[in-house]
């Protein structure tokens, strides 16, 4: 007896287990919260061999940014207790890079500070009431050449350019942590954005956050764990010389 059945029908069976699997397939699929973000969006903010980090001044062996906040030149608006958001801005950064470089800052005041050195690779933070355009938040790389930063210009506006109310510590707190993640490095040099395309993230181009998320941190540290010869740019003060035709390259919250 032959118990094999006709080939057309097995070829049918086949078929629709095949489909059937493809059905499974896509509504699973359809079915599954969004494809996980990458762990990381390094790539996605900064140049391949065209980075910027900080590095230590020639003859040490740690980092220290020099961060000048102007408490002098400041606008009507302004109060003591945007001291302290830069200091909590300055800080969340911190601990995510130290897990790749030893790493800290030195804060001066203008008001009851001698600045800094002109030879310093600094960065330079100062407030305004508004800034054009849509943005609340912004900072200038100068450049010599292409292979020296010679100075950063962080201006945080401290006004709504939509209906120019003041803005909320909370929300001058987003624009801090943003404009310091662009100032420790996360700045692309190259034609693409800066930004991060996730709205989780304090690098978002439009972030509300108020906390780095995991993301932001794997970034920077990821960033200041890079080999140094993956950074072309990188402090005037490892040249122990100071250039003046400088390139300001403006990036916009
Ligand atoms: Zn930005």
């Amino acid at each position: 007896m032959n118990t094999m059945p006709p080939p057309g029908r097995n070829t049918f069976l086949s078929l629709l287990v095949l489909l059937t699997g493809l059905l499974t397939a896509c509504c699973n699929k359809k079915n599954d919260s969004p494809p996980p973000v990458s762990q990381d969006y390094l790539s996605e903010v900064t140049v391949p061999n065209d980075h910027f980090r900080w590095t230590p001044r020639r003859g040490a062996t740690s980092v220290v940014v020099p961060v000048e906040i102007d408490d002098v030149n400041v606008p009507p608006e302004w109060n003591s207790s945007m001291l302290a958001l830069v200091e909590q801005a300055r800080d969340a950064w911190k601990p995510a890079i130290r897990e790749a470089r030893a790493f800290d800052t030195s804060t001066r005041r203008l008001g009851n500070q001698s600045p800094f050195a002109a030879d310093y690779t600094k960065l330079s933070i100062v407030f305004t009431s508004r800034l054009g355009g849509s943005r609340v938040g912004q900072v200038e790389y100068r450049r010599s050449g292409a292979t020296f930063v010679t100075g950063m210009t962080m201006t945080i506006a401290m006004r709504s350019p939509l209906d120019g109310r003041l803005l909320t510590n909370a929300e001058l707190l987003a624009v801090l942590l943003h404009e310091f993640g662009h100032a420790y490095g996360l700045f692309n040099f190259g034609s693409g954005d800066s930004h991060s395309s996730s709205p989780a993230d304090v690098m978002y181009h439009a972030s509300t956050a108020t906390n780095l998320s995991a993301r932001d941190n794997a970034t920077i540290r990821k960033h200041y764990g890079l080999t140094p010869t993956a950074v072309r740019a990188d402090s005037l003060a490892a040249a122990g010389s100071l250039m003046l035709d400088t390139l300001a390259v403006a990036a916009t919250h």
